[in-house]
């Protein structure tokens, strides 16, 4: 395509080149960085977002799909509750499905230490005035009829629900660009250029891009993105791992958490499925970073843990050597689409205890399975902060496997504050500082 002037048809601008200057300039193209590009671009404000990788390639779409409320951690919970909200209309708002149901949430609880859990999980959603209950035994079963695993009760709550990962960052990646975000593929942000304490550019693998606004996004590799500006950021990755089975029986529109595993059923009958409560941890030398962080919430979740010494402990070492990935793409970019193993072992677990749990689909199998690399932080909650120094830097990261629920608000929050120099809801709880103040909570969950 060209232009057509009095000396005909002039060349367009390379539509494939960087482009020189962005309002903001995102760092990761998951479902928060995607969803920021959005929130913005409804605001007239163009971003351009980079991804070393694929847009949406990791975490935001290869989530279990639960959207919660239920469970969360207290400072998290207002965040939580305006996501809910945005869900509701999301699908309309973005004019595409979303494979959203809102089912509810149900934890099912099997011995009494289980439901004190869930009692305590309960006071944070009656403080915050939302929808949970503790369910009787017969109550459960009449949500998931035919689940066969004893069990005491439960927690549910109506107002939560499930999406589709692959369809929902993607989505909004989709509308952001219609509205006039740019989004690069393939091209890592190797660093931050500073001047006089304020942000001036974003260098990249393709060039430089000047502008006042970096929002990092970056996922499991923010740390690194943070590290290059001298922040330090206690991160951390776990290895979770997810299967989808063949279509059984319909059995309920909840996302639940009971019988050992985590499921959703989808309206075609196929469930997403996963261990309940416990994530790989491949062990590298690269855990000796920030382990200070982690030795008492680790030891009190050990069982959640499954540490392996594995093949990742070899990589990580090649990746230190010259001539590595990681030497060739650079510090901030590191690996550039880390391609996590699945636990097939575990899914053949998860399988089991699904077909116990509900006879109805002994005939399920699995189709899919993958495994993703959850971003950890040592208290359980993310960072989200527009620190003071350097100025016009923001931050979303660390969400700890529940961040797809969040994507939605938190594009829209920072989109508010870029625009208005103030969060629109108080984020305290989640800024940056806590670790270099020593202010931290012991975590709710770890992920
Ligand atoms: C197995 C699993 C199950 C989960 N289940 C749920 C669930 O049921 N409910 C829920 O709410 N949450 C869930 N989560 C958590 C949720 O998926 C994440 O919290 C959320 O997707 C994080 O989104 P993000 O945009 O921060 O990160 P990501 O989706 O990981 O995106 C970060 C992007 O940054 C890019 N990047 C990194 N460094 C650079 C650089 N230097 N330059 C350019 N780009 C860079 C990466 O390539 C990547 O594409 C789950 C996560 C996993 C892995």
């Amino acid at each position: 395509m060209g232009i057509i002037s009095k000396a005909g048809i002039q060349p367009e601008a390379n539509p494939f080149a960087l482009p020189q200057r962005a309002d903001v300039v995102i760092v990761g193209a998951g479902i928060m960085g995607c969803a920021t590009a959005y929130y913005l671009a409804k605001r007239g404000i163009k971003s351009v977002v980079l991804d070393k990788s694929r847009i949406a390639g990791q975490q935001s779409t290869r989530a279990w799909g639960f959207v919660r409320q239920q469970g969360r951690d207290p400072s998290e919970m207002p965040l939580a509750i305006a996501s809910n909200r945005l869900w509701l209309g999301l699908e309309e708002e973005l004019q595409t499905d979303l494979g959203w149901r809102q089912g509810g949430c149900l934890y099912i609880g099997h011995d009494a230490a289980q439901m004190a859990r869930y009692g305590a999980c309960l006071e944070t959603s009656r403080q915050h005035e939302i929808d949970t209950r503790l369910l009787s035994a017969d109550e459960v079963r009449a949500l998931v009829p035919g689940f066969e695993t004893p069990l005491i009760g439960g927690l549910f709550t109506p107002s939560d629900g499930q999406a589709e990962p692959r369809l929902v960052a993607p989505a909004f990646a989709r509308r952001a660009a219609e509205l006039g975000a740019r989004f690069i593929a393939g091209c890592g942000l190797t660093g931050i250029e500073v001047a006089g304490g304020k942000i001036v550019a974003a260098r990249t693998e393709q060039g430089e891009i000047r502008s006042d606004h970096i929002i990092c996004t970056a996922g499991a590799a923010s740390w690194r993105v943070l590290r290059s500006l001298g922040i330090f950021l206690p991160q951390h990755q776990v290895r979770g791992t997810v299967a989808r089975t063949s279509a059984g029986p319909s059995v309920s529109a909840v996302a639940c958490i009971g019988g050992g595993i985590g499921w959703r059923q989808r309206s075609d009958g196929s469930f997403n499925l996963a261990n309940d409560a416990r994530v790989d941890v491949d062990i590298t030398l690269g855990h000796l970073r920030a382990l200070e962080w982690y030795m008492g919430p680790l030891l009190e979740h050990y069982r959640s843990f499954n540490f392996k010494l594995n093949g990742a402990f070899l990589t990580d070492i090649r990746q230190r050597l010259p001539a590595s990935e990681t030497q060739n793409n650079g510090p901030v970019v590191g690996v550039r689409d880390p391609l996590l193993p699945a636990n097939d072992a575990d899914i053949r677990v998860c399988l089991a205890r699904l077909k116990k749990a509900l006879p109805s689909q002994r005939n399920v199998q699995i189709v899919e399975r993958w495994a993703g690399g959850i971003d950890v932080l040592p208290d359980g909650i993310p960072v989200l902060d527009a620190p003071a120094t350097p100025s016009g830097l923001m931050i979303a990261t660390g969400f700890c496997g529940h961040g797809f629920a969040l994507g939605p608000i938190v594009g829209k929050t920072l989109a508010d504050w870029l625009t208005t120099g103030q969060p629109p809801m108080n984020v305290h709880d989640l800024r940056l500082s806590r670790y270099a103040e020593g202010d931290i909570k012991p975590p709710h969950s770890l992920f």
